[in-house]
Parts: C-alpha cells; sequence; structure tokens
C-alpha cells in the first residue's frame, strides 16, 4: 500500500512540476490524496498526521505570500538589485525595440505547435503577382551583370525603369505614389532580382529597408511625408541612410559626428533655429548618387535653446545633398560588386529644425528609430537575397552537374558532389522556410527584432556554404569570370552580406541570445524591471511573484527536459499526425532542454554572460536552429505536404536537431562546474547522444532531385527569373539539361550495343553515323544526341579575353546552331 501511496504521490508531483502548477494547486493535490487515505485506511493516524505536517510545511511558504516575502524573496531581491549590471538608455531602447513572436514560444520550453499553424500562408495579391511577372521580369531581362561589372555601374536605362516602375517606393503607401506592397511582396521582388543580379538587388533593396522612405514612414511629420514619400515613391529623390563612419562600425552607437542646436541665416532668413553639423560616414550605399542623405548624429544643446539638457543624444535628420558644406560623390569598390557605395562627409553645413525627422519632438529618439526599423528591412531585404542566391545556384549547378560529365557519368551522380548538392539542396530549402514564414509574420504587424537577426545571420551563413559548395562543383568554370559564369559575382559579393546590417560574428555571439533572453524570456526582463520600481513594498510584491513564477517554471522545464528524454518526447503532443510529426515532438523537447540551459547560464553567469560570447553564441545557435526547424514544418505544410519534398523536411530536422546536441554538448564540456555540466547531459540526453546527422540514402534521393526538372526541383527553386533563351547562361543550362536528359537512354543503348560488339566504340567522331547506319538507332534519335552534346559542350565552356583584357571576345566554343536553339518554353518554370 505504501509502495503505491508513494508511486502515486511521486507521480503527482512530477505532473504538478511539469504543468507548472500554482502553490494552491499544489495544496490541494496533498490535500486530497490525504482526505482519501484517511478515509481509506483510518488506523494509520501517526502516519498520517505526519503526512499532514509535511503538507503544511512544504506548501504554507507557496501559499502564504507575507512569510515566502519576508523569508525568501526580500534576500534574494537585494541580491539580484546589487548584482544588476546599469543599462544605458541606448541599450534599453535597443533592448525594448520590436516585437516578439514564435521565437517566445520556443523560449518557453513548451512550444504550442497549434498556433505555428495557425499562422497564414504566404499569399501574394493580385497586384504584387502582376508586378512580379511583369516589371520584375523585365528589369531582369534587362540586367546584364557581366556588362554591370564592367561598365561599374548599372545601365542608364535600367536605373530609369528602376525609376519610373516604383522599384525605390515598394513600401510606400499608394496614397503617395508607391505600390504599398506586404513583406512578402516586397522580398519576392528583392530575391528574384537577385537571382539575376547582386547589384541590381543591393540596389533596390536598400530604399526598400532601414533608410529615409521606412523612417519618415514610422516617425516622419505629416508636411514631410506628404513633401517626400511621394518624391522617394517616383525615385525622383533618390535616399541613402548613413549612420557608419570610421571610428564607429558595430558600436555604432559612438558616433562622434555631432550637430550642435544654434541660430544661424537659412536661404537669406536670419536667426533660424538649427543645427550644425560636422560628420564623416564612409560604406554607404547609395550615397555618391544621393540626392536625399539621411543622417545619424549625436545632439547638443550647450546654449539650452531647446530645453535644458545638454546632451540630446542620436538623432537623425534628412538632408538634401546640395546643401553648402557636404562631400558627396566619392565611391568605395565593394569586391567587384558596383552598386553605389561611398564616403561623405559634412563641414559646418546648418540645417533648420524642420529637417530633423519627425521634427523637433524626435531630437534624441534616433537609436530607437533606428533599432525599431532594423527588425524589419533585417527580416526581409538579405534574407530574400540570400534565398534568391541560393535557388539560382541550386537550379544552375544542379543542371550542370547532370550536364557535366567524367570518368563518363554526369559529375552529379558521384557520391562526393552528390554530398554537396544534397546541401546546396537542404539549406536553400531552410532560406526559403525562414524567408516566407518571417515575412508572414511582419505582414501579420510584427517587427520580430530577434528573429530579424536570426534570419539574417542564418540565412546568409547557409548562402555562404551553398555557394561554396556551388564554386567546388561547378570547377574551373565557376572561377573563370565573363558572362558565361553566372555563380562567381555571388561568390565575391558574400562577405557584404555578412558584414552589413549587423556583421555576423556580433549578431550571433552578441544579439541573437543576448536579446532573446531579454526579450523572449517570459520572466528575466519582468523581473529585472520589477527591482526597479521606484515604491520598495510594491517592488517586493511584484518581484515575490515573478520570482515564484519562475522558480516553477525552471522546475517544470527540468521536468519536462527529464521526461521528454525519458520518453524520447513519444508521449509529447502534436498536432500533427503525419511522419512529420517525430520532428514537432523532438523540437519540443529541445526547447525544454534550451530554456532549462538558458536559466542554467543566465542564474550562474548573471551579468557575466555578455562577455561570454562564446555560451552566448551557442546558446543563440541552439534557439536559431529551433526557429529553422519550425519554419520548415510550417513551410512543409504551407506548400500542401508535397511528398516528394518529404526528404528535404526530413534533412532539415534532422541536421538541425543533431547541430542543437551539438551546441548542447559544447556548451556542456565547457560549463564551469564539470560536475553540473555532466549532470545536465545526463538530464537532457540520458541515453547518451541522440541525433545523428541525415542519412546518406536521405541525401541521394534530395541530390537527384537537382539534377531533372522535376517537382521538387521547380519548387526548390520557384519564383526566381529563369532566361527564355539559350543566350543566357541559365536558359543554355535549362535547355541542355533537356537535350541531356532527352539523350541519355539512347546514349545507354548505343553503350549496350558496343558491349554486345554490334558496333565498335572507335572512332568516336563517327560513332553516331555507324550506330544509324546498323540500325541500332534511328536518324532522329541520331539528332538528339547530336543536339545533346552540342549544348553540353556550349554549357561547359568558358569566356576567353585578349592577352591584355582589354578587348573581350566571344566564347571560343561552338554556339548551337539555329535550328537546334530553341526557346525555352515560357512556363518551363511554372508548376501546374
Ligand atoms: C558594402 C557595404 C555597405 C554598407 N552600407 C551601409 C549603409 O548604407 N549605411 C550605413 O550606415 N552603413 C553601411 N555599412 C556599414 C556596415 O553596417 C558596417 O560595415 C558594419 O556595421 C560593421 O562595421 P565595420 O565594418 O566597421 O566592422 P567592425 O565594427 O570593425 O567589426 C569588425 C569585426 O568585429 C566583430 N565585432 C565587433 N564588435 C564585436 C563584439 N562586441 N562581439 C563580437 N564581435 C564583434 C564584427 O562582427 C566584425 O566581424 C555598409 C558596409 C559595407 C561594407
Amino acid at each position: 500500500m505504501l509502495l503505491i501511496i508513494g508511486l502515486v504521490v511521486t507521480g503527482l508531483i512530477w505532473a504538478l512540476i511539469y504543468f507548472r502548477a500554482r502553490g494552491y494547486i499544489w495544496a490541494l493535490s496533498g490535500v486530497i490524496p490525504l482526505v482519501t487515505w484517511g478515509f481509506l485506511d483510518p488506523t494509520r493516524i501517526v502516519a498520517q498526521a505526519f503526512a499532514w505536517f509535511a503538507l503544511v510545511v512544504l506548501c504554507t511558504p507557496f501559499i502564504y505570500r507575507p512569510l515566502r516575502r519576508k523569508f525568501v524573496s526580500e534576500k534574494v531581491f537585494s541580491i539580484f538589485k546589487n548584482s544588476l549590471p546599469k543599462m544605458s538608455k541606448s541599450e534599453k531602447e535597443a533592448l525594448d525595440a520590436g516585437t516578439v513572436w514564435w521565437d517566445a514560444e520556443l523560449f518557453g520550453g513548451r512550444p504550442n505547435w497549434n498556433k505555428l499553424i495557425e499562422y497564414s500562408k504566404p499569399q501574394l495579391t493580385e497586384d504584387e503577382q502582376k508586378f512580379i511577372d511583369g516589371p520584375v521580369e523585365e528589369l531582369c531581362s534587362m540586367l546584364n551583370d557581366w556588362a554591370i561589372t564592367r561598365n561599374n555601374d548599372l545601365p542608364e536605362d535600367v536605373w530609369q525603369y528602376i525609376k519610373e516602375e516604383g522599384f525605390f517606393g515598394m513600401i510606400i503607401p499608394k496614397k503617395y505614389g508607391g505600390h504599398g506592397f506586404s513583406a512578402l511582396a516586397h522580398s519576392s521582388v528583392v530575391m528574384k532580382i537577385a537571382s539575376r543580379s547582386v547589384t541590381a538587388a543591393v540596389t533596390i533593396m536598400v530604399p526598400n529597408s532601414l533608410g529615409p522612405a521606412e523612417l519618415l514612414l514610422q516617425y516622419g511629420t505629416d508636411e514631410q511625408q506628404s513633401h517626400y514619400l511621394p518624391l522617394l515613391a517616383s525615385g525622383k529623390e533618390i535616399p541613402c541612410f548613413a549612420l557608419t563612419g570610421p571610428e564607429a562600425g558595430s558600436d555604432a552607437m559612438s558616433i562622434p559626428d555631432n550637430g550642435v542646436i544654434c541660430k544661424a541665416e537659412y536661404n537669406g532668413e536670419k536667426d533660424v533655429l538649427g543645427i550644425r553639423i560636422n560628420w564623416e560616414k564612409r560604406y554607404i550605399t547609395l550615397g555618391p548618387v544621393a540626392t536625399l542623405l539621411g543622417l545619424a548624429f549625436h545632439l547638443y544643446d550647450p546654449d539650452h535653446l531647446i530645453g535644458e539638457v545638454d546632451d540630446i543624444g542620436i538623432t537623425l535628420a534628412l538632408i538634401p545633398t546640395t546643401i553648402k558644406g557636404i562631400e558627396i560623390g566619392h565611391r568605395h569598390f565593394p569586391l567587384d560588386i558596383p552598386f553605389q557605395n561611398g564616403p561623405n562627409r559634412g563641414k559646418d553645413v546648418f540645417i533648420p529644425m524642420d529637417m530633423l525627422i519627425g521634427g523637433q519632438d524626435r531630437v534624441g529618439e534616433g537609436w530607437k528609430m533606428l533599432m525599431e526599423c532594423l527588425a524589419t528591412g533585417r527580416s526581409i531585404s538579405l534574407p530574400a537575397l540570400s534565398t534568391g542566391a541560393g535557388k539560382l545556384v541550386c537550379r544552375s549547378t544542379g543542371a550542370y552537374a547532370r550536364i557535366r560529365k567524367q570518368f563518363n557519368l554526369p559529375i552529379g551522380k558521384f557520391e562526393g558532389v552528390e554530398e554537396a548538392l544534397t546541401q546546396m539542396a537542404g539549406m536553400t530549402y531552410q532560406m526559403d522556410a525562414v524567408r516566407q514564414v518571417t515575412a508572414v509574420a511582419i505582414d501579420e504587424g510584427e517587427s520580430p527584432s530577434v528573429i530579424s537577426a536570426i534570419a539574417k545571420y542564418h540565412l546568409t551563413e547557409k548562402m555562404r556554404k551553398v555557394i561554396n559548395h556551388a564554386m567546388d562543383v561547378q570547377g574551373g568554370s565557376s572561377i573563370c569570370m565573363g558572362p558565361r559564369n553566372i555563380i562567381a559575382r555571388i561568390y565575391q559579393s558574400i562577405p557584404i552580406s555578412i558584414t552589413v546590417e549587423g556583421a555576423n560574428i556580433l549578431t550571433r555571439s552578441m544579439i541573437i541570445f543576448g536579446q532573446g533572453a531579454m526579450r523572449c524570456h517570459p520572466n528575466i526582463l519582468n523581473i529585472i524591471n520589477s527591482v526597479q520600481i521606484d515604491n520598495p513594498q510594491k517592488a517586493i510584491i511584484e518581484f515575490d511573484r515573478l520570482f515564484f513564477k519562475q522558480i516553477r517554471f525552471a522546475a517544470s522545464n527540468l521536468a519536462r527536459t527529464l521526461f521528454t528524454g525519458l520518453t524520447n518526447a513519444k508521449l509529447v503532443m502534436t498536432p500533427i499526425k503525419s511522419r512529420e510529426k517525430i520532428y514537432y515532438q523532438q523540437l519540443s523537447r529541445m526547447s525544454s532542454a534550451f530554456a532549462l540551459l538558458s536559466d542554467v547560464f543566465i542564474t550562474t553567469l548573471g551579468a557575466e554572460l555578455k562577455r561570454k560570447e562564446k555560451i552566448s553564441g551557442r546558446l543563440g545557435d541552439i534557439l536559431s536552429e529551433l526557429y529553422i526547424a519550425s519554419t520548415v514544418l510550417k513551410h512543409y505544410q504551407n506548400q500542401g505536404s508535397h511528398q516528394q519534398d518529404y526528404e528535404l523536411v526530413q534533412w532539415s530536422c534532422e541536421n538541425s536537431l543533431y547541430n542543437i546536441e551539438h551546441s548542447i554538448d559544447d556548451l556542456l564540456n565547457n560549463f564551469p562546474i564539470k560536475t553540473i555540466g555532466w549532470i545536465l547531459k545526463k538530464i537532457i540526453f540520458p541515453y547518451g547522444k541522440q541525433y545523428i546527422k541525415s542519412s546518406d540514402r536521405t541525401g541521394a534521393v534530395i541530390a537527384n532531385k537537382l539534377l531533372e526538372p522535376c517537382p521538387t526541383r521547380f519548387r526548390l527553386t520557384q519564383d526566381i527569373f529563369i532566361p527564355h533563351n539559350t543566350d543566357d547562361q541559365l536558359g543554355r543550362l535549362e535547355s541542355a539539361l533537356t537535350r541531356v536528359i532527352a539523350a541519355e537512354p539512347i546514349e545507354k543503348y548505343i553503350n549496350e550495343s558496343i558491349k554486345k560488339n554490334i558496333i565498335s566504340k572507335t572512332p568516336q567522331s563517327s560513332l553516331l553515323e555507324r550506330a544509324v547506319i546498323s540500325r541500332v538507332i534511328t536518324p532522329e534519335q541520331a539528332d538528339i544526341v547530336r543536339a545533346a552534346n552540342t549544348a553540353r559542350r556550349d554549357v561547359i565552356m568558358v569566356d576567353e579575353f585578349s592577352q591584355d583584357f582589354s578587348e573581350h571576345f566571344d566564347p571560343v566554343t561552338s554556339p548551337l546552331n539555329d535550328d537546334t536553339v530553341v526557346s525555352l518554353n515560357p512556363t518551363h518554370n511554372k508548376l501546374s
């Protein structure tokens, strides 16, 4: 009997911890079994009295709050208050910026998958789709990336077209003459253009990202909005935004550029209240051609012309570049990608107060404004560019690997190449999942700051890996540059994406977990805020409530982690019943382990964690992998759960789980107290290492899908620009792929005939004729093989130049004969 009671009580305690029960539920859960016991076995009075006593002792501190406040919370409160790091206003503003979304569920240790499933599917409006099929398609066909690089700029007609079609006004509402596009449409446009030319994509992406238009929309005065937004939408004004300078890169808050409030003559008027600014900026995209300069500077008011404060803080202005004292126009040369980028300087430039974004009311709010806008732009631009690049590379390198033969086999059939292709496809699938799911979150009103950092960091890193694989697979043909080489420019551009909008090392090691812990953790920020409440009594009451909530939260994560570890998460309930259910379950398990580890590290390291970037980086990696895998599951569902794509889901989730385990292992191997590290490992992985990388078989299935026109390949590379003619390398590859595949069975048949001595192997040059004469194949079949050989040869050739590169010769490859040139079916890239 005692054993049964013992087991029931243990199970009950476990369940109470697991479900984060409140104090009174604990007490009730103790009372009910004790009363039942009393009825069933009234003879054991001593044992029961002892149990009642234990229950009262255990529960009173949790239910009777004054007691627990006095003996527990007050003491913890003072320790906590003294150890709290001081946070500057700007740091606090950066932390407060944006919203939290699915990241908060993952941080909470018990993600509600129903929520994820119910988020909307990506859907463009009719107007948005028309724009992508019309002006975007047209722009892409105008872009010749090789010529752009040779000329160090976009051609004049392209600039004109971009302005006329409102590419700079995608985020500007229709009432101001812009397109008023959704985040999804904005992302789709950038992605498609990026699949054609990184230079053009960056040129278009910047004004639509963190820049004057976004800042005006969020903070501009009515006059500023109605004056500037139509000019920006029509391309009559070219904007740039200048924050970075020689002394302030990643640490942008420390800009030395300064403005002093004063009175001066302006436009013939005397004693105009304004600001005299001095600045030195560099790396500014569109800076050399900008007509409207968004400028961040530190504002001072030593003469107290607008208030009592001397040091007002970072402030933003919108300044016509024609104003006296501005030096603009020089260019940097960023890695051979000739989008307009350069320095600018201002010497004693006087601007009236109405040039401040948001007017005088917004002085000193610059950092907050920037941080809030950053979350949206960073979720869209570089994720879209990275995905576009990934899709192009998958499409072209997959085709190349089927067309290019070595050792008498398409190189894509060799396991080594297969491995690279698998990685490329898997990571591109992940990129598209993160891109689309995040864009939809923005369209639903979120401005997810932590997720934007995850998307920026991981998609640019994945793009780097994908392009590296592609370069390896395409060998010399990816190295020799020229119009035929459509992937080298992406390879060259990678460090730009890695560096801008928050350099990647910093983003991974400081921002993702650092900001996540503050914003997404259910209790941390509230606890910090409670300590800062002015009224000490109120502060303690609030602290006490949150502190015990946190204890319940941490205990539950511990119980959940151990329980899901012991049961291999088989009992975790998910709304999905199909085979991907296991991934939902394992992600729930790892979310709980992540919540547990976050608390362990936050508690043991406290403010030190800010400097422990290796720990913060690995915790950030776990959060990121949880997010990436969640978006993959959602993306699969959004696309209709096509079974042919299942291996991509499998590969992605298995790799994410593997990476999570790897990060946990690294974290705990480096835990300062070895025994605790060991115990935590046993709690999280009670049976030892759990996750393995995706199998070779899965990898082979994925890689093979890149080697032939099939629905998975089309879906994976959907919505990039596919040229419809064979003068273009991607068009050439697409056409050759179809031809090569058509010829393969015929070639196989010829080879079998050679083996059977029906025809001889040599001379190769007359093989087809002999095969026809011997009636091994028909003349029509010989033509198919000939066309495939011509197309294959055309694809594998690289460009040649004159000795001193002064003249560009046509490639010496034999182009396709006129009669074999086919225009690709425009519906080739569409899925029925
Ligand atoms: C092509 C290009 C276009 C750009 N466009 C614009 C623009 O339009 N407007 C604008 O204002 N700026 C722009 N920038 C500037 C860009 O935002 C900065 O380059 C970026 O912030 C990094 O600054 P930095 O290059 O000076 O590197 P640094 O700040 O010197 O950083 C160097 C390295 O140190 C790392 N690091 C720094 N601090 C930490 C830390 N605490 N923890 C871990 N690692 C750290 C960084 O991650 C990086 O890897 C552009 C830059 C480039 C190259």
